[in-house]
């Protein structure tokens, strides 16, 4: 069997296209600009490739982007302050501080300080605690983008065995919960499961947010799983994810890429997330397919 690729790229474009044109509706119709303030403290260069990234994306779907560069060694008071400006600033509907932050600070803390109705990253614990109860939250971006693809692939997921490998707040658990609301049966794996390969070759769904090069292979694959690749590894020999697509893809009903699958979601989620954001600011109804 060869797998169906799942093209997260594209699967971006038309999420940024339908992003595009719900903020041209609330201009036209209501005279708001969606407005989305990215922090970013330190000189990291991963981080300023993604946050230079995201600002373009911002603005090309007609959205007001904002960028907040700090010195590494800047006070952690003066963060917590300009995140208090920003929750204060109606043309900003979504703020997003850049992880990671230099060691002087409590991320934790200052994740607190955004306003959840501005927390597009959805990692504030009450975002985290609405998600987990099955209330409406604010998703975290790349668990939203893998289950948009998802949905799109197999329409219903009700009843499928999700196996969902990472237990992070930012991918793995998040990740576990939205399957968990689609109805899946899901586990969650992590460095300590026994006899990982078995775990996962009962899976119909596979999400793998490890950090490990090609980890999971074809041989650990459900034939016709759908096989979704969170990991984004930095080798020799390039950008890989964590599964071995060239093995995994053999196996597989359908599989992402890596590059090309889930990265280019997140940053569309996160516009979709602003969108969203500005939307439940005004009282107005949220673009459709935008959010679950
Ligand atoms: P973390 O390092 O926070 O979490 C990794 C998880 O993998 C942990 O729960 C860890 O288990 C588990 N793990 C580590 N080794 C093994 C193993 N041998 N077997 C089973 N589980 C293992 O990573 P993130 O969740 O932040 O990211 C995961 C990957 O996704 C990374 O490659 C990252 O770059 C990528 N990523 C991609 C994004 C995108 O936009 N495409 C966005 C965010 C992340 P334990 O808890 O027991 O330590």
């Amino acid at each position: 069997m060869t797998a169906t690729i799942i093209d997260g790229k594209a699967f971006a474009g038309r999420v940024r296209d339908r992003v595009g044109a719900h903020v041209a509706r609330l201009k036209e119709e209501h005279g708001i600009t969606p407005g989305l303030a990215v922090v970013l403290v330190g000189d990291d260069p991963a981080s300023d490739v993604y946050v230079r990234s995201k600002g373009k994306m911002t603005k090309a779907v007609g959205m007001l982007s904002l960028e907040y560069r700090l010195k590494a060694d800047v006070a952690q008071d003066e963060v917590l302050r300009l995140v208090g400006d920003l929750n204060a600033n109606p043309e900003v509907h979504g703020i997003l501080v850049q992880l990671p932050l230099p060691r002087h600070m409590e991320e934790s803390r200052i994740l607190a300080a955004i306003d959840p109705a501005k927390d597009v990253d959805g990692f504030h614990i009450s975002n985290v605690g609405l998600l987990s109860t099955g209330q409406r939250a604010m998703v975290p971006c790349t668990p939203l983008g893998c289950l948009m693809m998802l949905r799109d692939h197999h329409g219903d997921l009700t009843g499928m065995d999700a196996v969902v490998i990472g237990r992070s707040n930012i991918v793995g658990k998040p990740m576990a919960q939205l399957l968990l609301g689609e109805s899946c049966t899901v586990t969650i794996a992590h460095s300590r499961t026994r006899n990982l390969p078995e775990v996962v070759r009962r899976a119909d769904i596979v999400v793998a947010a490890v950090g490990r090069p090609k980890m999971v292979t074809g041989d650990w694959i459900k034939p016709g799983a759908t096989v979704i690749d969170v990991g984004i590894n930095r080798t020799d020999n390039g950008l890989v994810g964590d599964v071995d697509f060239d093995s995994a893809s053999q196996v597989a009903g359908a599989i992402t890429p890596v590059p090309g699958g889930v990265g280019p979601m997140t940053i569309a989620c996160l516009l979709a997330n602003t969108v969203t954001a500005c939307c439940r600011a005004n009282g107005l109804a949220e673009p459709d397919g935008l959010t679950v």
